[in-house]
């Protein structure tokens, strides 16, 4: 059943893969939440915000 595996394993890679990226408001790097972060640095990773 290799077919069907490959069936169900892309899409659900590519939604993952795509679902990645933290949304807005979030860090880019780790998705920590920056909503009132005013330093401009993300306090988890570190990463510019
Ligand atoms: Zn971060």
């Amino acid at each position: 059943m290799i077919l069907l595996s490959l069936t169900i394993t892309i899409p659900t890679a590519f939604l993952w893969h795509r679902d990645r990226r933290p949304p807005r408001g979030s860090c880019q790097s780790c998705g920590y939440n920056l909503t009132g972060n005013v330093s401009g640095v993300c306090p988890e990773c570190g990463a510019a915000a």
